[in-house]
């Protein structure tokens, strides 16, 4: 059936998942069929990049750890143009456009130029990390509330993040980019009331071939996170419903399973 919800000279803002093709929606692989131009982020895969029509442009718009990307503003001003020249537009970005996606700040340019601008959703890295490792993010009576949190500080500011609201024992944190401030984040929460003994999850490239999964406690997270590279992108999950069942052995999607280390 055609659809008509991608005219020319429109933009979707489209949720590419965690990396694995096979957790791209059907309608997020639609639109990224159907676009005259994508602009996409540097977390989108290969696998997920082949869909892209080979005489439509693709605009690599990436922003990765330490490395110089285009600011949010030159992107914004990208993606009107390529609208008001009549295309159809998809920015494609990592995991969900809703979760630390810069995605308001596209939706009000859009909106300023007069284009019509929509949002595909996508599974966020918080999901997919926790799938990986056979685990939930919640858990009943234990883990009643789930926080999705960024550890990543404006440079040389320092991470100020209500370490009180976020050491609650009841609540999971799901942290992203939170690698470089690792340290800190356990420090904080610890001065902050929450248990070191409270076990966490590292997934490094979630749902990719190099996935890992590393498990162990609060206090040894700066350890954990000490061998990845800025480059790869990981979740830190922290909170009790990620303790690892007792019979866990090794989750039957990882590559490698690394380390059950305890404090
Ligand atoms: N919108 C994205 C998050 C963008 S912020 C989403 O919903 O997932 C980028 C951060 O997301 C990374 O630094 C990392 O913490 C996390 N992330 C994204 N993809 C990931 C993956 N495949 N594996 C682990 N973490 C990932």
């Amino acid at each position: 059936m055609p659809h008509d919800d991608f005219p020319a000279g429109s933009v979707w803002l489209v949720g590419a998942g965690p990396g694995d093709p096979d957790l791209l929606t059907r309608k997020a692989a639609r639109l990224i069929v159907a676009a005259d131009i994508v602009f996409y982020d540097a977390l989108v895969g290969p696998g997920i990049l082949d869909l892209i029509d080979p005489h439509a442009e693709r605009i690599s718009v990436g922003k990765r750890s330490g490395r110089h990307s285009r600011d949010q503003r030159t992107i914004d001003a990208l993606i009107v143009a390529a609208a008001l020249k009549g295309k159809r537009v998809v920015r494609l970005k990592g995991g969900d456009p809703a979760i630390f996606g810069r995605t308001a700040e596209e939706v009000t340019a859009c909106r300023a130029a007069g284009i019509s601008v929509r949002i595909c959703p996508g599974i966020t890295a918080a999901s997919a990390a926790v799938a990986s490792a056979g685990t939930s993010l919640t858990l009943r009576g234990v883990a009643r509330r789930l926080t999705l949190v960024t550890a990543h500080a404006q440079a040389g500011a320092t991470l100020d993040l209500d370490w009180q609201g976020l050491a609650a024992n009841d609540s999971t944190l799901a942290i992203y980019m939170g690698r470089a401030a690792a340290a800190t984040v356990a420090r904080q929460l610890v001065a902050a009331g929450r248990s070191p003994d409270t076990p966490v999850l590292v997934v490094v490239n979630a749902s990719l071939p190099n996935e890992r999964i590393i498990r162990g406690r609060l206090s040894s997270l700066a350890f954990l996170v000490e061998a990845i590279s800025a480059q790869d992108p990981a979740m830190l999950i922290v909170g009790e419903a990620v303790e690892p069942d007792p019979s866990f052995a090794c989750a039957p999607s990882s590559r490698t399973c690394d380390a059950m280390i305890a404090s």
